[in-house]
Parts: structure tokens; C-alpha cells; sequence
């Protein structure tokens, strides 16, 4: 089964890197060649060798140029001076290194930061944006990105669920929030490194968006890239069952799946994917993606603590057995309110209870500190701008066998 082949280029948007396309083709589809040029933050290495050996010219130049966006922040083809000048301008001819244009940046009380990016407009279409949120703490910074702009999968806890769904980020999109994000900060690229770790945590679901994230994600891990640890990118997806089977073929990330319910009745209810794949294949699928890992990886299963509706002992019992056996942690999140919402969030003795059983039955657990829900930041709560007229939702959507 897949989501996301009758999603994925939907919109006409560039196909990433990985799908075989040529440059030129890449060049032909681009949104972001509204003046027919690549934006670069959609090539991972493989695809800008791709386009420089189709411009007649050495694949190793990709390593160069990569070096200089991702490694030196520098978004001007002027500023890259081991290149020729000839060079340089056929650069800026057929390609563009162009960030995200900003709506508003919110800074919390606690100094998480939330971004409205807009991104690369489709004639004809409503703008569309979205949000990535920056949450620093002691020894380390996480960006929580978005990978689609509204989100189809429908959770009935979640606010960017409310807008349903608009489109698939590309490639770039979703990079260059990583890259804006960095200069936004001040970061030098080089040493101090501001941004220490990337959470697909924001608007979309990241598996629903597949072939895009996975090229994100090359850029991300690429020494040439961001350079990031394997370890510090985290996917999550509500149980996307045949794209974690590929993932774990494709990309050495950290997986996190949000499960929020041991069972199919309550997890049906919650998170409606869970009617395509029920608790016992995402279960399957967690056990498959851990045979292939080295012995350190865990699962990290995400649990949002909904007032009177998962909170109980007994489903913290019921959640020990279930994961009992597997290499995981539980992580609990306090339910962030939204206007309409229809939970409350648990309050903080029944999530100390629910955690305490499962400690006590061997399961490693945390509880998600809330960050940044005086700006709205805060899991759950990120709507962007999606201006989605058909709502578009899981059960609209094709789904298809491939
Ligand atoms: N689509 C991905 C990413 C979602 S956001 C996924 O489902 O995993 C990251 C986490 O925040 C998910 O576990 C999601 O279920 C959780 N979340 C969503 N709405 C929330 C809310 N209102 N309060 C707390 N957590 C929420």
C-alpha cells in the first residue's frame, strides 16, 4: 500500500533527486524555477552531480558548492571563489539558491521561536505556509520541521489536522527551513553548530511526502550537508507501514511513531491511519525496522496524554505488553490545547501514574516538557497558513498498492 505515490508530485512539484529524474527534467518541472532556475536546496549530491555532468562540467563540483551552502551559509554564487567566474555565472544562469520568504517570527517566553515560512508559490494556486519552531535547550538545539503544508492524516487531537491537507513540501522547501533556520540564528555553519538536531515534527506527515523527506534527509546527513549525526534526526510518522519498511532500506535516521494507544479501538479513533494499520502490523513494522539496526537503536514511541481518554493504568499496562520485548522508549506529551480541541490535557499526577507504571514495568519513559505553547508552538498546535478549500483528508485521498 501506498500513501503519498498519488501524492507524491501532485502539484507538479520537482521530482527529488532520488527518483532518477534527469536535471533537465528537474529544470522543466521546478516551482522553483519561476524564472527557470533549480533552487538548490532541492539537490542532494547525487542529484547536483546529476546537474552539473548534464552542464558538461565535473561531478565533484557538487561537493564544492554543497560545501559552501551548507558549511559556509553562503547563498551567492559571487561569494563561492574556488570557481571559475565563467563558471559561476552558468551557475546563476541555470540555478538559484533561494531561502524561504518569512511571514512572522514568534519568540516564547521561554525562548522556543516559531517561523511562518511561505513557500514557493504554484500560479493559480492559493500561497500556502508553513511553520518550523526552534527550541533550544542546555546542550542542544532541535528544529521541529514540516514536511507537507496541512496534514491529511487526520488525528483527532491535532490542530494542523483541523486545515486538512494542501500540499507536499519539496525537497528544497523543507531543507531550506533547516538552512534559514541556522542564518536566522546567527550560526557560522562551521563550528558552533545552533542547530543540533532536526525533528520531522512539524506540520505533515513526513512518510506521506516520501521520496521528498528522504532527499531532505541526505542533505541533512551529508558531510557535505549539514553534516548532522544519524542519531539526530528524528522521523516521525503515525504508522505509515510500507514507507517504515523502505525507510529503514533508504536513510539511517531515528524513527519515532506516534502511537498514542495500545489498542485498535481507542487508536482507531485517535489516530484514523490506524484503520489501514492496525497496532499489530505497526507493531510488525517496528520489530522489522530494529532487525536491521545495530543494537543501541529504540523506537521512540510518542504518547499524548489526552485527559480521561488514554491516560489510564490500565492502558499503561496494556501499553508495557504491547512494546514489552522491543527496543523502545516511551515518550508521553502532555495534550496541547487548540481552540475547538475536544480533549484536555491529563493532569500532571495521572501522567506521573501513567509513567510510573510503566517504568516499573521496565519500559524506558519521558515525559515532553511543553515548549513554546504561549506562541502556539508547541506539538500539535501548528496550523501554518494552508488554505486547503477541499479539506482534503485520509479516506480522500488514493491510496494505491505499488
Ligand atoms: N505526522 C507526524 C508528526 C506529527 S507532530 C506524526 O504523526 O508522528 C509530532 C507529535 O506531536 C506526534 O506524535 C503527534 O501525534 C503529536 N501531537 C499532535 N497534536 C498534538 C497535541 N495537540 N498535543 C500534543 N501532541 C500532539
Amino acid at each position: 500500500m501506498t500513501i503519498g505515490a498519488d501524492l507524491q508530485d501532485g502539484d507538479g512539484h520537482a521530482p527529488s533527486a532520488s527518483s532518477g529524474a534527469s536535471a533537465e527534467s528537474m529544470l522543466a518541472l521546478s516551482p522553483a524555477s519561476s524564472a527557470g532556475r533549480i533552487n538548490l536546496f532541492g539537490l542532494d549530491r547525487q542529484g547536483l552531480r546529476a546537474a552539473f555532468e548534464a552542464m558538461g562540467e565535473s561531478g565533484y563540483r557538487a561537493d564544492q558548492v554543497m560545501l559552501w551552502i551548507y558549511r559556509r551559509g553562503v547563498d551567492d554564487f559571487a561569494a563561492m571563489s574556488n570557481i571559475g567566474k565563467a563558471l559561476r555565472q552558468r551557475m546563476a544562469e541555470r540555478f538559484v539558491i533561494r531561502p524561504p520568504e518569512l511571514v512572522t517570527e514568534q519568540v516564547s517566553a521561554d525562548g522556543t521561536r516559531k517561523w511562518v515560512l511561505k513557500l514557493d508559490q504554484t500560479e493559480g494556486k492559493p500561497e500556502t505556509a508553513i511553520e518550523t519552531v526552534y527550541i533550544p535547550e542546555t546542550n542542544r538545539g532541535t528544529l521541529c520541521i514540516s514536511s507537507q503544508a496541512g496534514c491529511a492524516m487526520d488525528c483527532s487531537f491535532c490542530s494542523t489536522a483541523q486545515g486538512g491537507f494542501s500540499r507536499n513540501m519539496t525537497t528544497a522547501e523543507i531543507v531550506a527551513q533547516v538552512w534559514f533556520a541556522a542564518k536566522t540564528l546567527g550560526s557560522d555553519f562551521q563550528n558552533e553548530r545552533v542547530i543540533s538536531n532536526v525533528v520531522f515534527m512539524g506540520m505533515g506527515e513526513p512518510l506521506a511526502n516520501y521520496a521528498n523527506v528522504v532527499s531532505a534527509i541526505r542533505i541533512l546527513l551529508d558531510d557535505f550537508g549539514f553534516g548532522l549525526s544519524k542519531r539526530r534526526v528524528t522521523v516521525s510518522t503515525s504508522g505509515l507501514v510500507p514507507f517504515m519498511d523502505r525507510l529503514a532500506g533508504d536513510v539511517d535516521t531515528a524513527l519515532a511513531v506516534s502511537l498514542h494507544a495500545p489498542n485498535d479501538a481507542l487508536r482507531n479513533e485517535l489516530v484514523p491511519i490506524n484503520r489501514k494499520y492496525p497496532v499489530a502490523e505497526l507493531m510488525d513494522a517496528c520489530r522489522r525496522y530494529l532487525d536491521g539496526k545495530d543494537r543501541k537503536t529504540h523506537i521512540v514511541f510518542e504518547y499524548v496524554m489526552l485527559d480521561g481518554v488514554n491516560d489510564s493504568p490500565e492502558l499503561a499496562r496494556e501499553l508495557a505488553r504491547l512494546i514489552g520485548g522491543l527496543s523502545a522508549k516511551v515518550n508521553l506529551i502532555p495534550f496541547n490545547p487548540f481552540p475547538q480541541a475536544r480533549y484536555k490535557r491529563s493532569r500532571p499526577e495521572t501522567i506521573a501514574k501513567f509513567s510510573e507504571v510503566l517504568r516499573s514495568r521496565g519500559v524506558l519513559t519521558t515525559t515532553r516538557r511543553t515548549r513554546g505553547d504561549d506562541i502556539d508552538a508547541a506539538c500539535g498546535q501548528l496550523v501554518g497558513k494552508v488554505q486547503s478549500r477541499q479539506k482534503q483528508r485520509l479516506g480522500d485521498i488514493p491510496v494505491r498498492v505499488q
